[in-house]
């Protein structure tokens, strides 16, 4: 039993209309949900991904303009890659580079091409060629064609602070292998569910804040697997959430040794389980339990101007 690479990564922003904008706008990721942080009402919760909220696509942004920048540091995820057309590197460094971003074009560690850069408010992203390997993604191509459009998240970098236990937690519990010394992490289904695992760099720990990575989820199939990687990983001595109903999907979250706050979440029922796959993202979506307070919730947010 394994974790299937990545399921989604959930971000901070200061400035929602600029995220909106930027993910929608320039990266061309579709705005899939509309909702708000289920444990802060008062704060947006947006999701991007592909045309159709395919988990493995999908970047989502907890709106708090006054929590203050990220600071950078052990206990972090650093970055977050995704896979785009090799072919399509060149023209994706013309529009970050009008886009007002600095792209730096290079090679990572496992020779593949790519584009480091960072959006509007410092969130470390890269682009990597996926090397014709398309994944299940279907892109959304309101704002970036078929031919350029992101494929999906291929990974993630981990400041951790412990990196050896770090790396434990990957192989003995979530199924993933050592692809390249005892930094590159592959799961099991092949080289694009990719985890990076950083050594430390100072001694400082990161907090969380614009710009930065509130928290990493892997995927697995359903409750099951889900109920039973939580036997896994508490039988291991580490706490747990216990399984939380997200709506769009079931999770469970631990904070590993190294200080990144993991979560596991099912691939079902999906972005389309309470909205047309045609209007998704277009209305405010809550879930059950918050729909009877709608009218006070929508009162509190800011108009996102689309
Ligand atoms: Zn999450």
């Amino acid at each position: 039993m394994s974790t299937h690479s990545i399921h989604h990564v959930t971000a901070v922003t200061a400035q929602i209309r600029a995220n909106l904008e930027f993910y929608t706008r320039v990266l061309g990721l579709r705005l899939v949900k509309r909702s708000v942080n289920q444990d802060d009402v008062s704060a947006y919760h947006l999701f991007y991904a592909d045309a159709v909220g395919s988990p493995g696509t999908d970047m989502t942004f907890f709106d708090w303009p006054t929590i203050g920048p990220n600071v950078p540091g052990a206990g972090s995820v650093a970055l977050t890659s995704f896979r785009v057309p090799g072919t399509a590197l060149g023209w994706w460094h013309d529009r970050l580079t009008g886009a007002g971003t600095s792209p730096e074009r290079g090679t990572d560690g496992q020779g593949r091409e790519r584009i480091l850069f960072a959006d509007p408010e410092g969130q470390r992203l890269e682009l990597v060629d996926d090397a014709g390997w398309t994944g299940e993604a279907v892109p959304w191509t309101e704002s970036v064609s078929a031919e350029h459009a992101i494929r999906g998240i291929v990974g993630v970098d981990l400041q951790s602070a412990r990196p050896d236990s770090t790396r434990r937690v990957l192989t003995e519990l979530l199924g993933y292998r050592a692809a390249e010394g005892d930094s590159v992490f592959e799961t099991a289904e092949g080289p694009y569910g990719r985890v990076r695992v950083l050594e430390p760099t100072g001694g400082n720990f990161g907090r969380v804040g614009a710009g930065g990575v509130h928290h990493v989820a892997f995927r697995v199939k359903d409750v099951e697997e889900l109920l039973a990687m939580q036997q896994r990983i508490e039988g291991a001595g580490i706490s747990t959430s216990g399984e939380v109903d997200r709506y769009y999907f079931q999770s469970l979250y631990f904070r590993e040794p190294g200080g990144v706050l993991f979560e596991l979440a099912t691939d079902g029922p999906g972005f389309a389980s309470d909205e047309d796959p045609e209007t998704l993202g277009q209305r405010l979506a809550l879930p059950p339990f918050l729909e009877p307070r709608r009218a006070h919730i929508e009162a509190g947010l800011k108009p996102l101007g689309v």
